[in-house]
């Protein structure tokens, strides 16, 4: 199915990129498209207000965030349906990343209503470029779980993942992350970058040990974290084949990936993982 973003006197659906704290972070692009927009909704209006007042914006703003959606996404897409321009924005950043807009998105789709991003800052991209740990291949995760039990099963899932990954964090759930994260992976780099473009914006790179030994630490802050290395891997194909299936990969995928990262036969892979698996 194919949607054209801009004709003429069609509905759009726009997600605004708002600054992650530094206000001049906004593009021109972004205050033209709000300017312009029928309505604005936004996370929490009182916050996004302090922008739009700074930025002379007095589009029509209303709310819509993760209590409220499933009202209003009705109402939303019969203004769409009518053929308003609406632009959705959250607290920071992009909407839809850890944030609400995706059913929007989904909803719009559904409908044929066209749905187009104005980019700007994202705090996971924005660290994972000046962390210094490898910028590709990464996994964007957002936030981990806040019940333990479930946090523990998610970092099972993904320690033997061979990309940077990238979580959001909250400074009070940050000590018990990094124990939780340092007992299932072991003592990795990993890097915080905390308060990014504000004026405390700090990275802190280190073994997870060392970054345990400089907490607490406050402010809002994106951990990312040194993806499995190839030795790992070696030292237990068989289980990060496992580890990979339980992901959702099919076996012959997950058999592939783990041949391509030893650099070893997919074939002979294959019989070690078949031995493997009537020996258990
Ligand atoms: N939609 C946003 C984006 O595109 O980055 C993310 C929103 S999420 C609700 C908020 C989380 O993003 C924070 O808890 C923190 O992990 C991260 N974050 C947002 N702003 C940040 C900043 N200035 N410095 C570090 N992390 C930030």
């Amino acid at each position: 199915m194919r949607i054209r973003s801009f004709d003429k006197g069609k509905a759009i659906l726009f997600l605004v990129a708002t600054p992650i704290g530094n206000l001049a972070d906004m593009t021109f692009r972004a205050v033209e498209v709000l300017k312009n927009a029928d309505k604005i909704y936004a996370e929490d209006t009182r916050n996004s207000l302090v922008l739009l007042k700074h930025y002379n914006i007095s589009s029509k703003l209303e709310s819509y965030h993760e209590f409220n959606q499933e009202l209003k996404s009705e109402q939303i897409l019969n203004e769409l349906k009518s053929g308003m321009k609406l632009a959705i924005i959250s607290d920071a950043g992009l909407p839809v990343i850890s944030d609400p807009g995706f059913k929007l998105v989904q909803m719009a789709i559904e409908n044929d209503i066209a749905v187009s991003t104005i980019p700007g800052a994202s705090a996971g991209i924005s660290a994972l470029i000046a962390s210094g740990l490898a910028p590709m291949p990464y996994t964007f995760y957002g936030f981990l779980d806040a019940k333990a039990s479930k946090r523990k099963q998610e970092l099972e899932e993904l320690k033997y993942v061979s990309h940077t990954l990238i979580f959001y964090e909250a400074p009070h759930r940050i000590e018990d992350t990094l124990a939780d994260l340092l007992a299932i992976f072991g003592n990795r780099q990993i890097v915080l970058a905390r308060e990014l473009t504000k004026t405390f914006e700090e990275y802190a790179r280190g073994t997870i040990e060392e970054i345990q030994s400089i907490l607490p630490l406050k402010g809002e802050m994106v951990l990312l974290v040194d993806g499995c290395k190839e030795e790992i891997i070696l030292d237990d194909p068989c289980k990060k084949i496992d580890e990979l299936i339980a992901l959702g990969y099919k076996p012959n995928e997950a058999i592939k990936e783990v041949a391509k990262a030893m650099h070893t036969n997919k074939n002979e892979l294959y019989q070690t993982y078949l031995l493997y698996k009537n020996k258990k």
